[in-house]
């Protein structure tokens, strides 16, 4: 019997352990740290062999395959073992992907993923299609296609994700943008980063399409390099393109195999430029599924923003609190801050990726009236903006950053949470950031 070895034990792994044991293969799942209760839970239900808080090399390296999680890196000791023991290394998408037939939607880039991934996934599923939704979201890919059945795909990849993909085809796949995020894990060089977000288009043929932001300066350029099958279908926010999506006066216009689609902008259920993005990516998506222009209308009229993506929490005495902790680099707070029409209380910081922060200084100048840095160390920021934005306050908790928020709010004003930065110097990550906003500003 083949020997599948799982590496790391969280939503992932523990998914990809029961495709594993299903098919039929002898299957092993170790973790080097501790495995959450939830998929210890799972893999104990399925019978399957686990340890944690350690890699025992013989149980490990009598592998036939490895499949790795995507949070392990590539630089971890026992990959390296595994490389030079000569196992071939796939991942979770991979694997799955060999036993489903299902018609697969697959979205990358460095923001707009989750929000674009969750819009597609509600317009199919509005349309009354039979879809299912995973990869960096929700439920393991994995596990759905051990247990469930569905006719179509929306994945969301994550370029760790696609690091160890080789036969996966998307039948439609999306880069949202590139800008450089995560240098770190790709030797701080972007040609790799951008060749691992490419690889969401490998394997696609001519009756594939590939959807991207023409806008996009770092995509444009790659793609220009290779060699593509795929039909290619740009949306832009600059000129008409003949297939694709485009923005002309105050419509979206979708155009794809003869037909057209439009749709005034303010219709759009989600405000700011990035998100005309997203809509415009996830309509060419509906109109490539043969979905009715008016299902599609009504889909990305009536869709909730994600959490902690631009969530609008509260108006408190006619000031707008509005949560965007996921905004995690400069290009995210970037959209968030150039979508404002109202005076801003910027809530910014955390730990810091390297930023540059001079992109953002011309819309702060313009837009916001304080700093509220939410950080252990805010040098940075006190340095970009210091000389630009006339008040700023150091906090080192959301309860602090929203009642001294408050006091300087005045009516008509938005207080944004949109940090720029990770989370880990006072969060345990951007979602408990976003929770512990939401819940001070709810005690206001
Ligand atoms: P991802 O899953 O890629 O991290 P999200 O949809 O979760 O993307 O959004 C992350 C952050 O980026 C949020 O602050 C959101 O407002 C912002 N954002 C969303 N779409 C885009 C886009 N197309 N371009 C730039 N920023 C975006």
């Amino acid at each position: 019997m083949k020997r599948i070895v799982v590496l790391g034990g969280g939503e992932s792994g523990a998914g990809a352990a029961v495709l594993a044991k299903v098919k039929g293969f002898d299957v092993f799942l170790s973790d080097k740290g501790r495995i959450d209760g939830k998929y210890t839970a799972l893999l104990e239900k399925w019978g399957i062999p686990y340890e944690s808080g350690k890699h025992t090399e013989e149980l490990i390296l009598n592998a036939d395959e490895v499949i790795k999680s995507p949070g392990i890196p590539l630089s971890a000791p026992i990959v390296g073992k595994i490389r030079d023991a000569g196992i071939g290394i796939i991942s979770e998408i991979e694997f799955a992907g060999r036993y489903d037939k299902a018609r697969k939607i697959c979205i990358t880039g460095s923001n707009g993923k989750t929000t674009t991934t969750s819009l597609i996934y509600y317009l199919l599923k509005n349309a009354g299609l039979n879809v299912g939704l995973g990869g960096n979201i929700g439920k393991s890919y994995a596990l759905q296609v051990a247990t469930e059945h569905f006719d179509i795909y929306v994945l969301e990849l994550s370029s760790f994700q696609l690091d160890n993909m080789y036969d996966f085809k998307a039948d439609i796949a999306i880069i949202t943008n590139i800008t450089p995020d995560h240098l770190d894990r790709y030797d701080h060089n972007l040609e790799n980063y951008v060749r691992a977000k490419f690889r969401i288009t490998r394997n696609m043929d001519k009756d594939d399409c590939f959807i991207f932001c023409s806008d996009d300066e770092i995509t444009i350029s790659h793609l220009d390099k290779i060699v593509l099958k795929a039909k290619k279908l740009p949306f832009t926010q600059k000129g008409e393109v003949s297939e694709g999506a485009f923005v002309k006066d105050d419509k979206m216009i979708v155009r794809y195999n003869g037909g057209e689609c439009d749709m005034f902008l303010q219709e759009l259920a989600l405000g700011g430029r990035h998100n005309v993005y997203n809509s415009m990516a996830a309509a060419i998506a509906g109109k490539v599924m043969n979905i009715d222009n008016e299902k599609i209308r009504e889909a990305l009229s009536s869709f909730q923003a994600v959490e902690h993506r631009l969530e609008k929490v509260l108006s408190v005495g006619d000031v707008l609190y509005i949560n965007d902790s996921k905004a995690t680099n400069v290009d995210a707070a970037w959209y968030a801050l150039e979508c404002q029409t109202r005076p801003v209380v910027w809530i910014v910081g955390g730990t810091d990726k390297g930023n540059d922060y001079t992109p953002l200084q011309p819309l702060a100048k313009e837009k916001v009236k304080a700093i509220i840095c939410l950080g252990l160390d805010n040098a940075k920021i006190h340095e970009a903006f210091g000389g630009i934005v006339p008040e700023m306050h150091d906090v080192t908790s959301a309860a602090d950053a929203v009642n001294t928020a408050s006091r300087i709010a005045a009516p008509g004003d938005v207080v944004l949470l949109s940090p720029c930065c990770a989370s880990f110097d006072l969060f345990k990550n951007y979602e408990d950031r976003g929770r512990q906003f939401k819940e001070a500003v709810r005690n206001l």
